[in-house]
């Protein structure tokens, strides 16, 4: 018998015990892992044990593609037309936010986020990205070129086949959605991996691919280590495509592993270290809440978070004791109080790899301004951390920290004071300079600016190097705005209608017109 879960919710909106199966999802049916091997699920707020979920070998990983294989040639792919898709799609959207409460009470057990910001943020942008793309189900299609008077040629998309999605822990169930909903549209079968230490929401949204009455086989979720399961999906040579979420080192392997098998095609959406820059016209009060907005949110958890923070010399003090208050009156704690900004990180491992970069700032010789302690005595929660007087050269400001730590930096304004000294024909360049520190990562995922010069925001956005560049606002995410990477932040866009592109063969067709041949 696959494992199950079982757990008694008393707070918040759902009450009462959800009950699921958390075994391997192949064929519509969930299965024991070979050996019957399982994985602990931990509560990050308890540290304790509070299910199992099947762990999936390699030779699991290959029957959930024997069963996708054979989806996408009988009950999915060409053979179905677009709108069916489509309606199965929405009818998934409509069952997710149906069961909204106990999905993201699930989400908030697991990975430890606020109670509001799984149901508001994650299940609510899953249910939306999955029926944006079931709108899309029905109008992919190709163009029609007309070469000359004798030929024509058109073009097909066409679904690839079997795609493998390996996802991370940040954003369960919306990483879920990103990847099935523009693969389900465009005719491809699945089969993908949560990540180890957050499986349950996808799990439990399995039972509702069920019931919204998709075919066997069309998706397929295998629980597992990366290096297992994970890399038994990036290597097999039945999967012709693989879309990975989550960090830069691990990407490298991905590509290395689809280039030395088949060759299929992969898409990256890596780590981040973005910049948020404040200049001095910005609304500081409105730039001090998107500010900590975009470096605590998910408690620093976001591929995008805005953790490198710099202000314009003149507003740094002002700002410094805005964000100061601000960021001391989020509330850690709990995920299931009404209250909670912030709850714990999502596992023993994070917290250690995070309060090691907190470790190393102190060492660097950065000034701790707040926070940089464990909040409580169990669970895996750290206090917002400032840190000021950083250097670029300082790992903080550097790496990817994903946990609730954030720099403070000064600028002097968008080009710096370039003093050019001619000593013996040899220019020296002195000054800051904006462009050149928020440039200064070899990430490329996303930018904030805040300033009320729309002109200003505009040059300062154009000469950035990010996938991404709000202004005046940060983290903002929407169903039909791509999102993705410049530099080692990856490529290939997610959302919007450019990531159908990811999962679609273009196909042409050329037509000859004439009775005429060559020779
Ligand atoms: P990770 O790279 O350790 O793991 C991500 C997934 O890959 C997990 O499912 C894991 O099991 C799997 N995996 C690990 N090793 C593997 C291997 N050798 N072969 C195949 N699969 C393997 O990342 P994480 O710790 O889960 O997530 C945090 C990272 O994800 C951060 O760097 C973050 O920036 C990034 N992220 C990026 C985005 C984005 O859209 N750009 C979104 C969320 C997270």
């Amino acid at each position: 018998m696959p494992p199950t879960f079982k757990h008694n919710f008393t707070a918040g909106p759902f009450q009462g015990t959800s009950t699921f199966s958390t075994g391997l999802f192949i064929n519509n049916e969930f299965q024991d892992g070979e050996g019957q091997k399982t994985i602990d699920v931990f509560n990050p707020s308890t540290e304790k044990v509070i299910a199992q979920i099947a762990e999936a070998s390699a030779a699991d990983v290959d029957r959930a593609v024997q069963a996708a294989q054979k989806a996408f040639e009988t009950s999915w792919g060409l053979t179905v037309p677009g709108n069916e898709r489509g309606k199965l799609m929405m009818k998934l959207a409509d069952l997710i936010e149906r069961d909204i409460d106990e999905i993201a009470a699930i989400e908030s057990l697991d990975n430890g986020k606020a109670f509001s910001v799984s149901k508001n943020f994650d299940v609510t942008q899953a249910a939306a990205v999955i029926r944006y793309y079931a709108g899309w189900a029905d109008k992919v299609h190709g163009n029609v070129i007309e070469v000359n008077e004798q030929q024509l040629a058109y073009t097909r998309h066409e679904p690839i086949g079997v795609v493998g999605q390996i996802i991370p822990w940040n954003f369960p169930l919306y990483m879920f959605s990103w990847k099935v909903g523009p693969a389900l549209a465009t005719g491809n079968t699945i089969v993908l991996k949560p990540s180890e230490f957050t499986s349950l929401s996808a799990l439990r949204v399995c039972a509702l691919i069920v019931e919204a009455g998709f075919p066997p086989g069309v998706v397929n979720v295998v629980p597992g280590y990366g290096k297992i399961a994970g890399k038994a999906i990036s290597t097999h040579m039945g999967i012709e495509k693989v879309a990975f979420t989550g960090s830069t080192v691990v990407g490298q392997e991905i590509m290395r592993d689809a280039a030395s098998t088949n060759l299929k095609k992969v898409t990256l959406e890596l780590g981040g270290k973005s910049p948020s820059i404040v200049f001095d016209d910005a609304d500081i009060e409105q730039a001090v809440r998107w500010a900590a907005y975009g470096v605590f949110f998910n408690h620093g958890q976001t591929c995008c978070a805005g953790s490198r923070i710099f202000v314009q010399e003149s507003i740094y003090d002002k700002f410094l004791e805005g964000f100061t208050k601000r960021v001391k009156s989020l509330q850690v704690g709990d995920p299931f109080h009404p209250e909670t900004f912030q709850g714990p990180q999502v596992s023993q491992l994070q917290y250690d790899r995070v309060m090691g970069y907190i470790e190393h700032g102190k060492k660097e010789g950065a000034t701790l301004h707040l926070g940089g302690e464990r909040h409580g005595t169990e669970g895996y929660f750290i206090q917002p951390t400032i840190f000021t007087d950083v250097t670029a050269d300082m790992k903080i400001c550097r790496e990817e920290i994903f946990g609730p730590v954030g720099v403070v930096k000064t600028f002097k304004d968008e080009h710096g004071r370039q003093i050019w000294i001619v000593i013996f024909a040899i220019f020296f360049i002195s000054g800051a300079d904006i462009i050149h520190q928020a440039n200064d990562t070899f990430y490329g995922l996303a930018a904030a600016i805040f300033s009320s010069n729309i002109s200003r925001a505009l040059k300062t956005a154009h000469e950035l190097k990010a996938g991404t560049v709000w202004i005046n606002c940060v983290n903002q995410l929407h169903a039909s705005v791509p999102f993705g990477g410049f530099k080692q932040s990856g490529f290939g866009r997610e959302l919007g209608e450019y990531a159908l592109d990811n999962y679609t063969n273009i196909k042409t067709v050329n037509v000859n017109l004439s009775r005429d041949s060559p020779i």
